[in-house]
Parts: C-alpha cells; sequence; structure tokens
C-alpha cells in the first residue's frame, strides 16, 4: 500500500474522479467512529442510516474492485479520535501518502487540517456541490448579508437550468406567490404514499448498544431511510412520478389530518444527497426530464424544486463557509432560555408543535416548513438558545450535518446571525399557522385568542417577542410597520397579552 485515502460518513459518491481508476496500492479506509456518535445527541435512525451506507459504500466499492477497510465501531474504539486512527491506519499499512477529501464541516476540517503526519498529505475536492469551493469567497462575504435570489438568478444561468435564450423558462423566475397552498380536503386522495426502504439495521443496534451510544427517537422495525446509491436512486425516481406534480404547490403546507402527512409531497432525498449519494445536478436533471415528458407537472412545481437545490442548498453552504469559524456564536437577540423538555417528547397541548415534534421523534424527519415556522418559530418567540436550539436540530433529523443545519436553524430560522442569511426573522402569530394547516381545528387552544388559558400561545408570544425586540426591529422595512398596529391597541389590551405571555414563558413546560 502506498497510499491511504480516507472516506468521510457523508462522502459517499461513488463517482468521485478517486474511483476511476482500480489501484491495488491505494487503500481505502471507512470507520465507524465514537466521535461522530457524540458530538450531539444523535437521532437513532440517523446513527444506523450513516453506519449502513458507508457499511454498503465499502461493499461496493470492493465489488468494483477497490481495496477498502471498513472499521465498525467494535474495531475502531481503541483509537482516541480520527487523528488517533489515522496514524494508526497510517502506520500499520506502511502507506507513505494520505489523502482525503475536503470536509464540508468545519470540525472535521480543523481536525484533518491540524494533523501532523510523518507522510506527504494532499487534499481533495469532494466533487459534490455546483459552486467550486475556491469561488465561494466570490459569492459571499463573511460578516456581510446576503439574498438567495440573486445568488440564485447567477447559478440558473451559469448552469443552464430552466433557461431559454438567456432568460428564465416563462419569462419568470419566481414562481412562489402560485405555491402557498393550504392542502384542503379535496387534495388528499393526491397525496402519494411515500416510499421506505426496508432496511435491516440490527447488528448496528447492537453495536451502538454495545458501545453505549446514547440516541434519540425512535426506530421500530426496519430503517425505512435510503442506504446505498440504487435505493437514493429508486427514491428520486419516486418523487419525479408522484411528488413532483404538486411540489410546489404545497411545499407550505402542513397537515396533521390528510394521509402521509409527515411527508405530504416533499423528497425526502436530503440523506441522499448529503451523503453525496446523489449528485445535486442529477437530482435536477431527473426532475426537469420529468417536467418536460408529464403534461401535468407545469412550471411552478419543477421551479419551486430546482430553487431548493441550486438557490437554497448552495447558498446556505456558501454563508457557511464564508461565516465559519465564528458563525456557531453568533446571538443577535441574546437568547438564553432552555427549549422546554416536550421538545424531546412531544407532550405538549399545541397541537402544531405535537405533530412536529412527534414525527421528527418518529421518522427522523419533518418538512420545510415544520422545521421553519412550527419548531423554529415556536424556539425564536420564546426566546430559546440557539445552542439549544441547534444542538436538537443538529441531532434529530436524518439530513442534519453541520454545513447545512447551522445556517438553517441559527439564521434562517433564529435570525441569530442579525440578517447575512435571511431579511427578516420568521416570527408569526397562530393566525399563519392556521393559514396554512389544519392543526388548529383538532387543538386544545384557540388560535383566535390572545388572552385567557386556551388562548394561542404563539399569539401572545408573538407579541411578547416584538415588544422585547423593538429596537432591533422597528427599523426593519419589512417589519417595522406591525408595530403601528400593535401601537394603537389600548394600554390595558397590550398589558394583557403580554401577562399571558409572560405565563407561557414562565410556564413553558405545561405548554
Ligand atoms: P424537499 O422539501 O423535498 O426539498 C428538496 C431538496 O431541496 C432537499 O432535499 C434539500 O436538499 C434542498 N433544500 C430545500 N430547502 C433547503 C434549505 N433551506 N437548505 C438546504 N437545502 C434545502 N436541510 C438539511 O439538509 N439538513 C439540515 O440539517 C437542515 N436543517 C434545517 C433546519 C431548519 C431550522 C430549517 C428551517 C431547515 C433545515 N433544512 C435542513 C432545510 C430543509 O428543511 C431540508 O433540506 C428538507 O426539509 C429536507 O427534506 P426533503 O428532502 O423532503 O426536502
Ligand atoms: Fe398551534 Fe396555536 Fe393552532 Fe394550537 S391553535 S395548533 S398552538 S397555532
Amino acid at each position: 500500500v502506498h497510499t491511504l485515502r480516507l472516506i468521510l460518513g457523508d462522502q459517499l459518491n461513488a463517482h468521485h474522479s478517486w474511483f476511476r481508476q482500480q489501484d491495488d496500492g491505494v487503500l481505502y479506509l471507512i470507520a465507524e467512529l465514537k466521535q461522530e456518535t457524540g458530538y450531539v445527541r444523535h437521532h437513532i435512525q440517523k446513527l444506523c442510516a450513516f453506519f449502513a451506507a458507508m457499511k454498503g459504500f465499502a461493499d461496493a466499492l470492493e465489488a468494483a474492485g477497490h481495496r477498502v477497510r471498513h472499521l465498525t465501531l467494535d474495531d475502531s474504539a481503541q483509537y482516541e479520535d480520527l487523528p488517533a486512527l489515522i496514524r494508526a491506519q497510517l502506520q500499520e499499512s506502511g502507506a507513505q501518502r494520505f489523502e482525503y477529501q475536503r470536509p464540508d464541516e468545519y470540525r472535521l476540517l480543523a481536525q484533518l487540517s491540524d494533523l501532523d503526519l510523518p507522510v506527504a498529505v494532499r487534499q481533495v475536492d469532494s466533487e459534490h456541490f455546483l459552486l467550486p469551493f475556491d469561488e465561494i469567497d466570490a459569492h459571499f462575504e463573511r460578516g456581510k448579508a446576503h439574498r438567495m435570489e440573486p445568488f440564485y438568478r447567477k447559478m440558473r444561468v451559469r448552469f443552464n437550468l430552466l433557461m431559454a435564450d438567456g432568460k428564465p423558462l416563462g419569462g419568470q423566475w419566481n414562481y412562489d406567490k402560485e405555491n402557498r397552498h393550504r392542502l384542503r380536503e379535496v387534495d388528499w386522495a393526491s397525496v402519494p404514499e411515500p416510499l421506505c426502504f426496508a432496511n435491516s439495521v440490527d447488528d448496528i443496534l447492537a453495536r451502538l448498544e454495545r458501545h453505549q451510544v446514547t440516541s434519540i427517537g425512535t426506530l421500530e422495525g426496519p430503517l425505512l431511510w435510503p442506504v446505498s446509491r440504487a435505493q437514493a436512486r429508486e427514491l428520486l425516481g419516486h418523487f419525479c412520478r408522484h411528488c413532483l406534480v404538486h411540489f410546489g404547490r404545497f411545499q407550505d403546507a402542513l397537515s396533521n389530518q390528510a394521509p402521509h402527512h409527515w411527508s405530504l409531497f416533499h423528497a425526502r432525498l436530503s440523506f441522499a444527497l448529503n451523503t453525496k449519494m446523489l449528485h445535486p445536478l442529477e437530482v435536477m436533471e431527473a426532475a426537469i426530464d420529468a417536467y418536460q415528458e408529464n403534461d401535468d407537472v407545469d412550471l411552478a412545481q419543477i421551479e419551486g424544486f430546482v430553487r431548493q437545490i441550486l438557490g437554497w442548498r448552495e447558498y446556505i453552504r456558501g454563508i457557511y463557509w464564508a461565516n465559519m469559524p465564528g458563525y456557531e456564536q453568533h446571538n443577535h437577540f441574546d437568547a438564553r432560555r432552555p427549549l422546554p423538555p416536550w421538545f424531546w417528547s412531544g407532550e405538549t397541548r399545541m397541537a402544531c408543535l405535537k405533530d412536529a415534534i412527534d414525527q421528527s421523534l418518529q421518522y427522523a424527519y419533518a418538512h420545510h416548513i415544520q422545521r421553519l415556522m412550527i419548531t423554529g418559530t415556536f424556539a425564536l418567540l420564546f426566546g430559546a438558545d440557539p445552542d439549544e436550539v441547534d444542538a436538537w436540530y443538529l441531532g434529530i433529523y436524518i439530513d442534519a450535518i453541520e454545513w447545512v443545519e447551522l445556517p438553517n436553524t441559527r439564521g434562517m430560522s433564529q435570525y441569530g446571525d442579525g440578517g447575512l442569511l435571511a431579511s427578516k426573522p420568521y416570527a408569526a402569530s397562530g393566525n399563519y399557522i392556521n393559514k396554512m394547516s389544519d392543526y388548529c381545528a383538532s387543538c386544545h387552544y384557540e388560535v383566535g385568542e390572545k388572552v385567557g388559558e386556551r388562548a394561542c400561545p404563539f399569539n401572545s408570544l408573538y407579541w411578547h417577542f416584538m415588544e422585547r425586540h423593538r429596537e432591533q426591529l422597528a427599523n426593519n422595512p419589512r417589519v417595522g410597520v406591525v408595530y403601528r398596529n400593535w401601537d394603537n391597541r389600548g394600554d390595558e389590551e397590550r398589558d394583557a397579552v403580554l401577562e399571558r405571555a409572560q405565563w407561557c414563558l414562565d410556564h413553558a413546560e405545561k405548554l
């Protein structure tokens, strides 16, 4: 062996140029590591999905003629951390070169960059993202506010996706206005049954137990997430056939009544993408092909989907790298409260939060608008410490890796970065949730009330938040206007609302 090449758990890219040639002198190392199971408390399905996908990738590489060393937790327990493992493997194999793909997380990049090894070291690109790493600085400046839309338009032109003669297909860049529908009962029949796999992970579960890895959430029966490229491709095909047709239309819809309401028309491809089993271009191209072949899929649906991957996903990564390290410390509103305990149990009488948290515990998944406007907005209004909020999101979701979790959580949902990523905080009262969901009809609380024991907590917390942060928000042109409405109410009414909010803040565990 002359070269040892490291493959991290989110680098399962079968099309990486590394694998174009077989070379018996190259040893690929894929290892389950205790340090990766413990930097945050992960969902049990997330632990199993990563380990199963890593094992599958190791087997596939071996079958393709490469030399692979796959280490389980049992094999790697003797090494304190990743650097210790690498040193030992270099020694054991006799390799004179060490190569790795640049990690997408700052934490791992720092660990690998700091390695002081007695052999030649080479870092290569992970060949996954569309915007080359070296170009991030040209688009994103540290500490400066950016907006997604101009970035997205540049990417559309650059990659020539949904373009015609240099102009956006259909003449518009954005179809968001047509895409904000509530899901009504008449639409229920069109909600597709989600494609769930049945991967056996008993051996992984036994290992996690043996090594006393603590986790959150549940796993009943086999693992439903895709853990191989073949399964990931199958899920992509399922999305193109059954979900794309209404993807944009219902992407902001929320329900606890509709069939399959935990997944609706969402792709659930984030795990396959973030582990790099799928390439973003391949995903978008498959969806665009489906749009072209199927008259039922209109432009607003495919544009909405391309926007998420070509726009948001790449934009989020740009914000992350332009601002790391340091982004993880922003706390614009100086929020310090611990999250209420029901974030880990779902035991709350608020129907919206119960639904979002229950399904997160059950599936390690919630769709975007649940993450943003239910758990996220609650944490924002409540004044939850962004460190806690980050740890919760980073642990619970199947797709949570810091480069994508942190800007979405601390930036987009908590406005902790003071507007580097988004133009305003996603603060909203129960009215928004009621407009987009069927939650409120089955809730213990009254969405139309602001005061009293049964008043929807979002309503009073919203005004408490706005009052608390008047100084930071009143000058924001997208937010300031709401103060006029609030200030026009009598003192008595305002005091009663703030009093109800204070009760909610002081008794959050009872909500
Ligand atoms: P769909 O709704 O079907 O969208 C398709 C794809 O678009 C997704 O698979 C994803 O790759 C991409 N996408 C859409 N929105 C975003 C976004 N805002 N940022 C990045 N990619 C996006 N996404 C993660 O991958 N990991 C996270 O840890 C994560 N944490 C989040 C935390 C908060 C508070 C919020 C508001 C959003 C977070 N997101 C995260 C973004 C988004 O919610 C998920 O990507 C999406 O819900 C994944 O489900 P899906 O594959 O069904 O997505
Ligand atoms: Fe959520 Fe309020 Fe509606 Fe209940 S009434 S579901 S707490 S928004």
